[in-house]
């Protein structure tokens, strides 16, 4: 995919230093109490820039606890004015957005499962037109960037500049330690469209546990995330909605305190030496384009061959040899298995696809 050009007005909203931008707060707004007690005991954090609390909650069951509603956001508000925090929520329907902007809410989020639908999107953009705040999209639950890119599509066509993307992981059918399989090739994937918007992690849904909270967010900070959203709860294990999850905010000190930010560009001497490094890559990278080039060349001529012989395109037992031998020439030279099983078996598809079109062709 090219790079989205509809994203053209973009502003660079989040704070440029070196810190992630941390967003904090329980999964949901549940007691007056609840929200004022960890928003005090969160502002003491430096890094915490805004104060997170779910007002109107997406459960799967529907009698499980489906947030305080506008009474909720009358607590945010007031931990706003005895705290000075920011304040977020996640907005689903026009409505919503109207009631979180009376109560003074600064910024919104958009959940996965709201993003998944163009037209509840469409509906949020129309009711944010005229309005400025910045606006964060979640992932949408499924593995489809375009999902994700259309929603900030739609907003920022509205008139939203200040936007961010929340990486928050995705529904993943095979087993995963993770509530969220990360997936971190597609977030990556999303900075290289569009290399001007802010993407922040939500280590809580991609984890869904707080012993792996860590781990996640050091990994996010590696691979250059502008920020971290993270549940935090003044008493996690009572909390009504995500427990398994969510920390105290002296846990989260201990947790952003262990964390390692790392130069994002390093000093001239690195810069040389990894320039020099990524001229070797694009060399090898480009000799490797060549030699699939000229595989591909003869496997034409090898079906063309076949075809003239009236023999069949898939050679098995040749197959077969080809796949033993390989692995054996390239585990012996340090590659990993399953890498190269992955690579031969995509050469292979490809040759298939070659000859078969081959065979097609002369049909005609
Ligand atoms: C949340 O942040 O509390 C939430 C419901 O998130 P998501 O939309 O990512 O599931
Ligand atoms: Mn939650």
């Amino acid at each position: 995919m090219s790079p989205s050009p509809r994203l053209n007005k973009l502003i660079q909203w989040l704070p440029q230093d070196d810190k992630p931008f941390v967003i904090a707060g329980p999964c949901s707004a549940e007691s007056r109490e609840q929200v004022l007690e960890t928003g005090r005991q969160l502002v003491r954090l430096s890094q915490v820039k805004v104060f997170r609390a779910g007002i109107w909650k997406p459960r799967t069951r529907p009698d499980g606890f489906e947030g305080a509603g506008e009474e909720g956001l009358k607590w945010m508000k007031e931990l706003k004015a005895e705290t000075g925090l920011q304040l977020t929520t996640e907005v689903a329907s026009p409505r919503h957005i109207e009631l979180a902007l009376k109560h003074g809410i600064d910024m919104f989020w958009i959940g996965a499962r709201t993003v998944v639908n163009p037209f509840s999107v469409q509906e949020l953009a129309e009711a944010l037109k005229g309005v400025d705040v910045p606006v964060l999209v979640k992932n949408p639950l499924t593995p489809d960037i375009k999902l994700w890119m259309g929603a900030l599509e739609r907003i920022h066509k509205a008139g939203i500049n200040r936007l961010a993307a929340i990486h928050r992981g995705f529904h993943y059918f095979k087993q995963s330690p993770y509530r969220n399989a990360p997936m971190w090739e597609i977030p990556i994937e999303l900075r290289r469209l569009l290399p001007a918007l802010p993407v922040i992690t939500d280590i809580s849904h991609i984890t869904g546990r707080r012993d792996l909270l860590q781990v996640v967010a050091q990994k996010a900070l590696d691979l250059e995330t502008n920020g971290l959203m993270i549940e935090s709860h003044f008493n996690p294990e009572k909390a009504l909605t995500d427990a398994d999850q969510q920390i105290s905010p002296a846990s989260l000190k201990a947790m952003l305190a262990s964390l390692i930010v790392r130069e994002r560009t390093g000093s001239i001497d690195f810069q040389h030496k990894l320039e020099e490094l990524r001229t070797e890559i694009d060399k090898l990278d480009g000799e490797l384009i060549q030699l699939l080039a000229r595989r591909m060349e003869v496997v034409s001529e090898i079906g063309a061959y076949k075809k003239e012989n009236n023999i069949t395109i898939l050679q098995l037992k040749r197959w077969k040899h080809i796949i033993e031998d390989r692995l054996a020439i390239g585990t012996n030279m340090g590659l990993d298995r399953e890498f190269l099983l992955l690579l031969l078996e995509l050469v292979h598809e490809n040759s298939i696809k070659l000859q078969t079109q081959i065979f097609n062709q002369e049909k005609k």
